[in-house]
């Protein structure tokens, strides 16, 4: 379960559900924020780190490196065992934290973009097309989340000012400061710029 953006209870896409693979190729096509991306890079950092330093040891092991370019001394050895056990240790705190995250923060987040290019985060229907109410929230026509669509409070990922950035990607802006997907504001797609 999930609030939405009038603190109502609702529910939430199966893409959000779980917390995000640390492998981007893993992970379903939803926008994270750039907090949740920075937890999983770390965590993906460490995982490349503990098999680089295991393939070492399997290389040192095998001989097949050691008679390239010859042997490798104990203390490497030693050195990458302990470099394996703290890359595997951090790898899994990094997980730990990358998952906390999700919980407490990294989901919201990503229902928050999500919502900002247009799609509600409770039921993926499209919410374009629905008109945003007194309260600047869009009530989804299918499950009756409100959302906040759009950027007419700023760029969702950065907060930069896109009241003049007009729709290059089908309705979609782009931020030019963060490249994060937002609902193109009506004033800038009904006013073409000024010319001169
Ligand atoms: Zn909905
Ligand atoms: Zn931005």
């Amino acid at each position: 379960m999930m609030a939405d953006h009038r603190g109502e209870r609702c529910g939430v896409i199966g893409e959000l559900r779980d917390p995000p693979h640390f492998f981007p190729f893993m992970r379903p096509d939803t926008p994270l924020s750039a907090a949740t991306t920075l937890r999983l890079d770390i965590t993906l950092g460490l995982w490349c780190a503990a098999v680089v330093v295991l393939l070492a040891m399997f290389a040192r092991m095998t001989g097949l490196v050691a008679r390239a370019i010859g042997p490798m001394p104990g203390w490497v050895f030693a050195l990458c065992i302990v470099a394996f056990g703290s890359g595997v240790t951090g790898f899994l705190i990094a997980r730990g934290i990358a998952r906390a995250h999700w919980k407490t923060a990294g989901r919201m987040d990503a229902a928050m973009l999500l919502a900002a290019r247009g799609q509600c985060p409770s039921c993926a229907s499209w919410l374009l097309s629905t008109p945003p109410e007194s309260d600047g929230r869009t009530t989804c026509p299918a499950c009756k989340a409100a959302w906040k669509v759009g950027n007419t409070d700023g760029c969702p990922g950065c907060g930069y000012d896109m009241s003049q950035v007009p729709a290059t990607a089908g309705p979609l802006a782009i931020c030019p400061e963060c490249a994060t997907l937002s609902t193109a504001s009506a004033d800038a797609t009904d006013t073409p710029p000024p010319r001169g």
